[in-house]
């Protein structure tokens, strides 16, 4: 029997989700993060197995016709996917798995498991988002063009989550997150 839950986390890249899950980490030893398999080059500092399982194109590929995704999706022209396996593995285990996966990803794992929480998180501003993102010195001028195209697509898709949370104060929005997450 699977006992954990599934808590979603999407929203825009650069409005701070990332921070969110490690608060969420900190605050309960019952959470935990799934790692994610991509396509994407490894940013410097990141580390294969621990921030994301690196993939080949031609690996991801096969994964996809094994069925071996609980959900993927392409993103900025990347393939980034959850393994079926991540999940029954911490479910089982009676975890609260974290997902900081995108909005199609975001979708597929609601369809699958309806009981999933979906939360979203937005930017208290829009264009100082826009301005930080260009600021990022982790990506190529064309990773960021990418990425800012998938801003106003993602923020549209917020209205179907069943939680939004604005991250103006990250103390605050966390809580929000923990407040969703237990109701
Ligand atoms: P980044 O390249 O900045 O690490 O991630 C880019 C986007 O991909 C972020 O919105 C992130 O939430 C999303 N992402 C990361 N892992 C997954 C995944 O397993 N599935 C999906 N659908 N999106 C993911």
């Amino acid at each position: 029997m699977l006992e954990g839950k599934l808590i979603v986390i999407s929203g825009p890249s650069g409005v701070g989700k990332g921070t969110i899950v490690r608060k969420l980490l900190a605050h309960d030893e019952n959470f935990c993060l799934s790692i994610s398999a991509t396509t994407r080059k490894k940013r410097l500092g990141e580390v294969a197995g621990k921030d994301y399982y690196f993939f080949t194109k031609a690996q991801f590929e096969e994964f996809i016709e094994e069925n071996k995704f609980a959900e993927y999706a392409k993103y900025a022209g990347h393939y980034y996917g959850t393994l079926c396996s991540t999940i029954n593995r911490e479910l089982i285990k009676g975890k609260y798995l974290l997902l900081e996966i995108d909005v199609q990803g975001a979708f597929q794992i609601k369809e699958k498991y309806p009981d999933a929480k979906l939360i979203f998180v937005l930017p208290p501003n829009l264009s100082e988002l826009k301005n930080r993102l260009t600021d990022r010195n982790t990506e190529t001028p064309e990773a960021i063009k990418k990425r800012l195209s998938q801003v106003d697509r993602e923020i549209s898709c917020a209205k179907y989550f069943d939680t939004k949370v604005v991250n103006d104060d990250v103390e605050l929005a966390t809580l929000a997150v923990l407040e969703a997450i237990y109701s």
